[in-house]
């Protein structure tokens, strides 16, 4: 078999885990050939984010060196552990520290120049993924596993240049499988891809959005036609809600991708939101996998799960969200929709759900409370006597995702009886025409116990 595998996070915490996932990597290259993804080890990314902003904005040339130590100690210590065989280890400390000076000089040209752009943030950014890959890489050379490390440039992952959320340009998929298919059929090497990060048509180093290593690992497996995708996780598999809410949760052996794709647009954390689209098409399967008990099958997602009947399979609760609301009589309706969304895209404001009333007089928007007061300032300047605009914070989202929901009557009956049942209150309620999912606001106060309500009313715990 051919499976394009990814670990991040957790998974590559430090020289312990980096070795346990190699030893799994080893394990399962016998008889197969492997691509491996792998991300920022667990807190470098937000680390990277913030002193490439403390630069630009307070300026010391002292928090630079503490900051480099830190990443130095970090990287070293994995090293140190994970890496048992003296000279790869001194080749591997030596690009280490290559990397490391490149990326003091570039801190210290943020702060002379005062100036950070989304491209050099992408390019500070990218170092968490371009120090793990060759500590992973030279792990499995220790080992005994032919490797090499390689970036999301070398492997092809050619973008565009939005810079933060780069999309791969069409014709990526020759570009990859003309650079990597050597590599497993006659090197019979295991690669070591950077996630996350791929490179403009100048060279500029950009970045798929917060994880996007799921998001490569999936680039790489449709351009590889691969057989599966194997993203290794910290959990057993995607789950019929977040355990933290509902302790009874199971692990769900086998969903869609369409449903999979639902459940991560609300927040249920699995997946890079785009992650699925270039799978989706080649029907190539995506296990979930837990680095951590490796011998449990995990959730599959693919395309032969899109049969199944389960009208409720998974529910997701978004805790923390709040609406603004845009309403009033007299106006173009539909040009002001425009505006309201061209506002909020420009602004860069994820949107949740939307709901509008039939008369027209009333458009309801829910995004992230960290989104909630820019949303509502942008939009507020819209007010002009028939425009008006207002707020509410502190709301959850609740979202019941699973196919079997379409053409079947009576889903969302059950829903609100059993939460009206409970005395909760629901203050917006959505669906679309897919009826992949059906989607509704409480107060955040009742979210918890909402997301019980119906957790139990469809009999999804254990
Ligand atoms: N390291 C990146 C992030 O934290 C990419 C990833 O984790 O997939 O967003
Ligand atoms: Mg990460």
């Amino acid at each position: 078999m051919r499976i394009v595998m990814k670990f991040g996070g957790v998974s590559v915490k430090d020289g312990k885990n980096i070795l346990h996932c190699a030893n799994l990597v080893k394990k399962f290259s016998e008889g197969n050939e492997i691509v491996v993804v792998v991300s920022a080890m667990s807190g470098v990314t937000d680390a990277l984010i913030k002193a490439a902003n403390k630069c630009y904005a307070e300026p010391s040339a002292g928090y630079i060196k503490m900051f480099i130590a830190e990443m130095m100690k970090k990287h070293y210590e994995a090293i140190e552990y994970a890496v048992r065989n003296e000279e790869i280890k001194a080749k591997v400390i030596s690009t280490t520290e290559r990397l490391l000076d490149e990326l003091e000089k570039v801190l210290r040209g943020i702060s002379y120049l005062g100036e950070l752009t989304r491209r050099s943030e992408d390019y500070i950014v990218s170092f968490g993924e371009r120090l793990i890959a060759p500590i992973l890489s030279a792990t499995l050379l220790s080992i005994g596993v032919d490797s090499v490390a390689l970036t999301g440039g070398d492997a092809g992952i050619l973008t565009d240049k939005n810079y933060g959320r780069a999309k791969p340009i069409p014709g990526v998929y020759n570009t990859i499988k003309s650079r990597l298919e050597p590599l497993l059929t006659i090197k019979k090497t295991v690669p070591v891809v950077t996630g996350f990060i791929g490179a403009a048509d100048d060279g500029s180093i950009t970045t798929l959005g917060r994880g996007g290593s799921d998001f490569t690992a999936t680039i790489l497996a449709a351009a590889l036609d691969a057989d599966e995708v194997w993203l290794w996780k910290e959990v057993d598999g995607i789950m019929t809600c977040d355990p933290k809410y509902v302790p009874n949760a199971k692990v769900i052996p086998e969903i869609s991708y369409q449903e999979a794709m639902e459940l991560s647009h609300f927040g249920a954390k699995i997946l890079h939101p785009r992650a699925l689209e270039p799978v989706m098409r080649k029907n190539i399967p995506v296990r979930i996998k837990n680095t951590f008990n490796p011998d449990s099958p995990g959730t599959v997602i693919g395309s032969r799960t899109e049969e199944t009947t389960d009208i409720v399979k998974a529910l997701s609760l978004i805790a923390n969200a709040g609406i603004v609301n845009v309403s009033g009589a007299g106006f173009d309706f539909a040009e002001i929709m425009s505006e309201v969304f061209r506002r909020l895209a420009d602004e860069k404001v994820n949107v949740i759900m939307v709901a509008q009333s039939s008369s027209e007089l009333n458009l309801s928007i829910v995004v992230d409370s960290r989104d909630l007061e820019k949303a509502y300032r942008t939009l507020k300047s819209l007010e002009n006597g028939t425009i008006m605009v207002d707020k509410i914070s502190d709301v959850a989202v609740i979202s019941a995702v699973g196919s079997g929901m379409a053409g079947t009557p009576g889903v969302a009956g059950k829903i609100f009886s059993a939460l009206g049942r409970n005395k909760i209150n629901v203050i917006m309620i959505s669906q679309s025409c897919s009826e992949y999912n059906v989607s509704f606001v409480v107060n955040s106060n009742d979210g918890v116990n909402a997301v019980r309500v119906v957790h139990d009313e469809f009999h999804l715990g254990n």
